[in-house]
């Protein structure tokens, strides 16, 4: 770097007084002194690199305070709300289920209050937290007794330490899942402490397998849910009555894992068939897990229904208390649980079942009401015409069944890379949109789009800034 740029830097006002100016007071009380003081050094230090790139003007103390300013107060948080019109409904990268009002609800009142969460209000003894889900349970799955955890992928690694810790756990070849996010279960299996025993072959696993397998230091059978692939051609498993029916003559309870689970069948709701919780428990595993925030539409959480004798020990695991749910949740579980007590107005109830059983007729009309208008948002650059798609579930739920959905196709009049730019200013919005960029097109699949949520989308895209600096950032 050139000598003489040194003397100008060195007219660069220092973090006091920048500190000092009447700007920097707004900011300190907006913001707080700490993260004021650190954005005023990040404001300085860029101008600093700016200086040093393209000799210029030093900017004054009160320019940096504002500069500092505008810098807290566009920072978003986080975790703030967007439009999911990627076509799938379970996304897990984005949250998952969306919850039902009561669930809300519920989970904000628990946050406001105090609540009788291991309290027992009839005779004023300790009682526990899971019983306040424990019956609905019961009730949902016929199982005899229920335990929640932080999520499935505990309750699969509470069940395998619980039984099979220093033991064998066995399971099938063709049921050794990934999946996303390093779930792996040979993995859990591991940190559990658990020894695997895989019976079978990728393709084929016979009942002859798992007799085999059987021995004095089996502490647990597994039997997983493939959820999300499938294994087709010349295939065999062994079916969970079967199984159960061979874990149960040899003493090693059977845990079924069925991932995403449904507590209601799928079918009436035009939806391909998922195994219910129910059935997986009457085919008589002594243990189910599943999620609360897969088919079932709730916040995180993992169940683990079955046998009481188990259930209990489960319940003993020192593991259970680092793997335990908080208020807030259990909260929102008990009043999602609560609305399946309704299976009629399930569906209009919850948002998951809503989205998934919207009909393409009636996505495709909100397209074609949507179409002008996000045309004119986008401007001259781009043509935005009403296309059909298929929409997922997603999180491994019914990979293999895609529904009929409806989308705004978005694709540019000049080059290619302007759909980039696009998808990029889309993602900076006030409220994200975040849709999928295939064979060409932007594509937003309207399915997850409420119709309460309409204006709100369209209010957002009149602000979409095509020429902003996120725009240009690749
Ligand atoms: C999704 C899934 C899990 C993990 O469940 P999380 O609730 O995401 O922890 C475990 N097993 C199967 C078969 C699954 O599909």
């Amino acid at each position: 770097m050139a000598e003489p740029e040194v003397n100008v830097l060195r007219h660069l006002p220092a973090v006091a007084a920048v500190l000092a100016t009447a700007e920097a007071a707004l900011l300190v009380e907006r913001h707080g002194r700490v993260a004021a003081t650190e954005a005023i050094r990040k404001v300085i230090d860029d101008a600093r690199d700016a200086l040093r790139e393209t000799p210029s003007d030093v900017p004054g103390a009160s320019e940096l305070a504002q500069q500092a300013l505008a810098r807290l107060d566009a920072r978003t948080p986080g975790l703030r709300p967007l439009f999911n019109l990627t076509g799938v409904v379970l996304h897990t990268n984005l949250g998952r289920a969306v919850l039902a009002e009561a669930a809300i609800e519920a989970a904000v009142e628990a946050m406001r209050h105090a609540v009788a969460l291991e309290y027992d209000l009839t005779g004023g003894t300790r009682g526990e937290r899971d019983d306040h889900v424990r019956d609905l349970l019961c009730e949902l799955t016929g199982a005899q007794d229920a335990t929640v955890v932080n999520n499935n992928a505990a309750a699969v690694l509470l069940g395998l330490n619980t039984f099979a810790l220093g033991r064998e756990a066995v399971v099938s070849r063709g049921e050794l899942i990934e999946i996303g996010g390093a779930f792996r279960m040979p993995d859990i299996m591991a940190r559990a402490g658990a020894q695997m025993v895989e019976v079978g072959t990728t393709n084929r696993t016979h009942a002859a397998d798992y007799r085999d397998a059987f021995n004095e230091r089996t502490g647990l059978v597994l039997k997983v849910h493939t959820s999300n692939y499938r294994i087709q051609g010349f295939t065999a498993e062994v079916g969970a009555r079967e199984l159960a029916a061979l874990a149960d003559a040899a003493g090693v309870p059977l845990l079924n894992d069925l991932g995403s689970g449904s507590l209601v069948d799928l079918s009436r709701y035009g939806l391909a068939r998922e195994p219910t919780v129910r059935e997986a428990v009457e085919e008589g595993a002594r243990l189910v897990t599943f999620s609360g925030d897969k088919l079932l539409g709730g916040p995180q959480a993992g169940f683990i229904v079955g046998d009481r004798a188990l259930i209990a020990q489960i319940n003993r695991n020192p593991l259970k208390r680092a793997l335990r749910v908080d208020k807030l949740r259990l909260a929102a579980i008990e009043a999602t649980l609560n609305l399946y007590r309704d299976p009629d107005r399930l569906a209009q109830r919850l948002p998951t079942l809503r989205f998934l059983a919207r009909d393409k007729v009636d996505i495709g009309a909100q397209a074609r009401r949507l179409q002008p208008v996000v045309a004119a948002s986008l401007g001259d650059a781009f043509a935005v015409e009403v296309g059909e798609c298929l929409s997922q579930v997603g999180s491994g739920a019914l990979p293999l069944d895609t529904l009929h959905s409806a989308a705004l196709l978005i694709r540019p009049r000049g080059s290619q890379s302007e759909l980039e730019r696009l998808n990029t200013a889309l993602r900076a919005l006030s409220r994200p949109v975040v849709g999928r960029i295939a064979d060409g097109a932007l594509r937003l699949d309207l399915r997850c789009l409420a119709e309460t949520d309409e204006a709100l989308f369209v209010a957002t895209l009149a602000r979409l800034d095509l020429h902003g600096p996120a725009a240009r950032t690749p």
